[in-house]
């Protein structure tokens, strides 16, 4: 049983030797490892919501992503590929089903053709095994619904369910002797003689190093430990529709169109979901509220907090035609189905049902730059996650692995 499923216990006063800051997916990686290397270390878990993974971990389009989107050498391809191998051998030891069911990447224009090459070379550069330029025919025989004129075929892309998985982690972490505190708010920080003071909304938790894993509120947490950043979080909004039952059968798993490169977002897909449906999307609207998950969440306090921030403007400025597309695609369910139908023909407004949504905690830094890759930065006695975006969820385990190390070596903890 992990602690989603009980009651939060009390808040210790004993301090503990790391707090981690948020239960979602990399927190909870992060602190089955710390545990796994250091066995006896003190470490406890705090997130906010009554269950964990109730953000972008529960949110997502549940893809185990292969690595060829990301810049040789960066950390995302690192990451995601080292973590997709770790993530598949983790859930066939824990039995938490998944399916590779591959992913196609299809042109459907002539000017795609050069980057979907580029897509190719930089997956192989990553070391992404078994990829494929094909023709449509072999196209057809993949996904016999989809309509292009070359694709990228990517056999060992995957699907599966990230709450399993974060739940899966948070097992591990109790059994090891870790506590959960759920229900339980980080509204301040104070630093002390020997480390930090986290005022939660159930009481103080005493940490003498601390982990931010907070997505979406990463960093404002940072800066409630003092940390001078100037990166800021814009929430974006990803909303999905499913497929109607009757037309799931269009789809037999991942059908992706060429992204444009200029933005970390993949393009509106379809997905089969690992509990059997099809979603199509996400899109990317700015959202109101960092956890807006519809149009009318707004909060005037967070939007305000991103309006005064030079970023936002200098991003906007940037792409506001791009802005302004997204959003007409989210008001207008036709503009929707017409990117899908490049991908497939045959979709119909009725066959689209409507779906969920997610946020994506963006990272922006004060020059309007949508920071692309994974972002950590090294605090007094903290390390704070700033940027996880996708393939963050794949990820999760060298992301953890990563934290793991940088805390024992900044933090002189002791290994097995
Ligand atoms: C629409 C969408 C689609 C995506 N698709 C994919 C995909 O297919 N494959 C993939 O690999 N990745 C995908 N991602 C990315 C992936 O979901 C994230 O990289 C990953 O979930 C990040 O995990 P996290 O633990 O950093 O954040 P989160 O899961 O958001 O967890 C952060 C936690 O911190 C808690 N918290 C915040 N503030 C406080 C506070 N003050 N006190 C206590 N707790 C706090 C929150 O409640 C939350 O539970 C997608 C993301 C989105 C939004």
């Amino acid at each position: 049983m992990t602690a989603s499923a009980n009651a939060s216990p009390a808040v210790e006063s004993r301090p503990y030797d790391v707090a981690i800051v948020g239960g979602g997916i990399i927190g909870l990686s992060t602190a089955m490892q710390l545990l796994d290397s250091s066995p006896g270390l003190r470490v406890a878990v705090v997130e906010k919501e009554e269950r964990l993974a109730r953000h972008q971990t529960g949110h997502n389009s549940g893809v185990i992503h292969s690595g060829i989107y990301y810049r040789p050498g960066s950390w995302k391809s690192r990451f995601c590929v080292g973590g997709k191998d770790r993530l598949i051998d983790f859930c066939q030891r824990n039995e938490i089903e998944f399916d590779e069911c591959g992913k196609v990447i299809v042109a459907t224009h002539e000017s795609e053709l050069g980057r979907l090459q580029d897509l190719y070379e930089r997956g192989v550069a990553n070391g992404v095994p078994d990829l494929e330029v094909v023709e449509p025919e072999r196209l057809a025989e993949i996904e016999p619904h989809t309509s292009g004129i070359r694709a990228l075929w990517a056999p060992h892309t995957g699907i599966i369910d990230y709450v399993q998985v974060a739940e899966a982690y948070a097992g591990k972490f109790q059994s090891a002797g870790g506590d959960v505190f759920t229900d339980t708010t980080v509204v301040a920080v104070r630093q002390t003689a020997d480390g930090s003071a986290l005022e939660t909304s159930r009481g103080t938790v005493q940490a003498r190093h601390v982990i931010n894993c907070g997505g979406l509120y990463a960093d404002r947490l940072a800066r409630m430990m003092g940390e001078d950043t100037d990166v800021r979080i814009i929430p974006f909004r990803g909303e999905y529709y499913k497929l109607a039952q009757a037309s799931e059968g269009l789809v037999k798993g991942l059908i992706y169109p060429v992204p444009d490169p200029r933005f970390p977002f993949l393009g509106v897909h379809y997905t089969r979901n690992i509990h059997g449906y099809v979603e199509a999307g996400p899109n990317a609207v700015l959202a109101w509220a960092r956890e807006g998950y519809r149009k009318s969440n707004i909060s005037v306090g967070e939007t305000m907090g991103a309006l005064t921030f030079p970023g936002f403007w200098k991003m906007t400025a940037k792409h506001w035609r791009t802005g302004m597309q997204e959003m007409n695609r989210s008001y207008r369910k036709s503009v929707f189905v017409n990117d899908l139908r490049k991908l497939i023909p045959d979709i119909q407004p009725g066959d689209l049902e409507p779906g969920g949504s997610g946020v994506r905690a963006q990272a922006v830094a004060a020059s309007g730059a949508l920071l692309d890759d994974f972002h950590i930065l090294r605090g007094r006695r903290a390390l704070h996650v700033l940027n996880a975006p996708s393939p963050g969820a794949t990820s999760s385990l060298a992301i953890g692995e990563y934290l793991t190390e940088m805390a024992r070596q900044d933090f002189g903890l002791p290994t097995a």
